[in-house]
């Protein structure tokens, strides 16, 4: 016998509180005035120490530990939910998102099972989803983690879909190798889906693009035809809806009528870029993700929600259940009681247990509405278009790519040196204007050349913000071939290609 039952509970509820009144003040008063603070700040050794030691035994004070966070953890954050964090793609979050997240930790509800509202909440974020694409409204859908296990469960079902007893016999069942076909823009997690869902990713065909970085159609055609007369099978053609390296949409109406001759899936990858569905000035060059078999996209990217939650859409409802549906004695429902609820959500993805992810989304699409992430999202394509003017305009920056959406890439280009020392000379530009903490842009290879890369999906940008890493683009340029001339900085150091 327990002398004494034990919970994990406070002893002092009114601590609990106390701390949670001192949370919210110092986290609005840091948001509030977050366009002061560095952009970011590299993680420094003692704290790298810190987080590296064992397991505590006993309990600690929960001011203690909250002092901890504020010390060695929340002044190290990644950056983008700053002003002029622009790497990547990522979000920046809400005020309100952050309350969703407690709030869903609160209920801690395990969106999966049983007639609970978080089940509820989930499918009708799910239908708010197909709105914002103008979606079939019979069409079904998956919150999940982000794009990569969206593309990925769209994947599963495409390659299913083809072959018919794939979930009894795998991708054994079909004569000849599934092939899938997307540009050499794709993103990487299209080689991994193609690698987790069997077919390997030598079956993934890259197919080069043009110098706007869409896909080339006729490059495509052929290969689906070469393809063919050597006994391979293909089974879906995958459209880029904002590239990563540049945010180049394919020609996403040719590739569905290609994909329907084929009589094949077809699937988009808009992880950012489909949200620029809301501006009218993009409806037509994406109208084609209202036909499409299953579209793949992030809310925790353009849609400025908390990590993590993205979305897969599927035109074919009972094909989507088909690839996951499994009977289970423990999720037998029932006429009455709480395992009368909807249908498990695992039913139409790998997970079973699943967070309250669809609460941050309902209570976000509550607070703005449509309309106004349409206006938010057209204001960051005309801040970059801006970026890129700027950029042009200047006679020691070069813009790389045409800019068609949200995403620009440039370089400091003072127009004396060769291709391996512009590389080098912005690599090196880049990591100052991170440790400086000018604003933070990331990289890429673009034919071959380094670049800048500034991708907005940033609500707190403002002009100003693009103005400064401008300016201090330009600065450090200037002191770098200042170096070298003096030979303080040698381009001693070439980049992986
Ligand atoms: C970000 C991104 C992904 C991956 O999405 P995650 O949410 O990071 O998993 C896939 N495709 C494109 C085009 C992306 O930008």
């Amino acid at each position: 016998m327990l002398t004494k039952e034990i919970g994990l509970d406070p002893d002092n509820w009114d601590d609990i509180k106390t701390l949670g009144y001192l949370i919210i003040d110092d986290m609005v008063e840091y948001l509030k005035n977050i366009g002061n603070k560095p952009v970011w700040t590299p993680v420094p050794q003692l704290v790298k120490d810190e987080l590296n030691k064992s397991i505590p035994q006993q309990p600690q004070n929960i001011f203690d530990i909250y002092d901890d966070f504020k010390q060695q953890i929340f002044p190290y954050h990644g950056g983008n939910i700053h002003p002029k964090y622009f790497a990547w793609v990522q979000g920046t979050g809400t005020p309100m998102g952050a309350f969703a997240d407690l709030l869903a930790g609160v209920m801690n509800s395990n969106t999966a099972i049983g007639d609970q509202s978080s089940l509820y909440v989930d499918k009708q974020v799910i239908n708010w989803c197909k709105q914002l694409m103008n979606y079939p409204a019979d069409g079904s859908g998956i919150l999940v983690s982000g794009g990569s296990i969206a593309n990925i469960t769209a994947m599963i079902v495409a390659r299913n879909t083809i072959i018919t007893n794939s979930k009894n016999a795998g991708v054994y069942a079909v004569e000849g190798k599934l092939t899938a076909y997307c540009s050499s823009e794709t993103h990487n997690c299209m080689v991994k889906a193609a690698e987790v869902i069997g077919i390997g990713n030598q079956q993934l065909r890259k197919i080069p693009v043009n110098d706007n970085f869409e896909i080339d159609l006729d490059a495509l055609k052929t290969k689906i035809s070469e393809d063919k007369a050597n006994g391979y099978v293909p089974f879906c053609i995958i459209g880029n809806c904002g590239t990563v390296n540049t945010g180049a949409i394919d020609p996403l109406s040719d590739l569905l009528q290609i994909a329907r001759n084929e009589n094949i899936w077809f699937h988009i990858d808009g992880a950012f870029g489909a949200l620029a569905k809301l501006v009218p000035a993009y409806q037509d060059k994406l109208i084609a993700i209202e036909e499409a078999d299953s579209i793949a996209f992030d809310l925790h990217k353009w849609m400025y929600m908390q990590y993590e939650v993205g979305c897969v859409l599927f035109k074919n409802a009972s094909a989507h259940r088909a690839a996951f549906a499994t009977a289970a004695s423990y999720l037998t429902a029932h006429d009455r009681g709480i395992a009368a609820g909807p249908e498990t959500i695992s039913n139409h993805g790998m997970e079973l247990s699943r967070g309250f992810k669809a609460l941050k989304v309902w209570m976000s699409l509550k607070e703005h509405g449509m309309e106004k992430y349409a206006a938010m999202i057209a204001q960051n394509i005309d801040q970059a278009f801006y970026l890129g003017q700027q950029i042009k305009q200047h006679p020691e920056l070069e813009l790389l790519s045409a800019v068609t959406m949200n995403v620009v890439c440039y370089r400091y280009n003072p127009g004396n040196l060769d291709d391996d020392q512009l590389d080098a000379l912005n690599k090196e530009l880049l990591m100052r204007m991170h440790e400086n903490a000018i604003a933070v842009p990331s990289s890429t290879i673009l034919s071959g050349k380094y670049v800048i890369r500034a991708a907005n999906v940033n609500h707190r940008t403002r002009l100003h913000h693009l103005d400064e890493m401008v300016a201090g683009t330009i600065e450090i340029g200037r002191i770098l071939v200042k170096e070298y001339e003096s030979k303080l900085f040698k381009f001693d150091f070439l980049i992986h290609k």
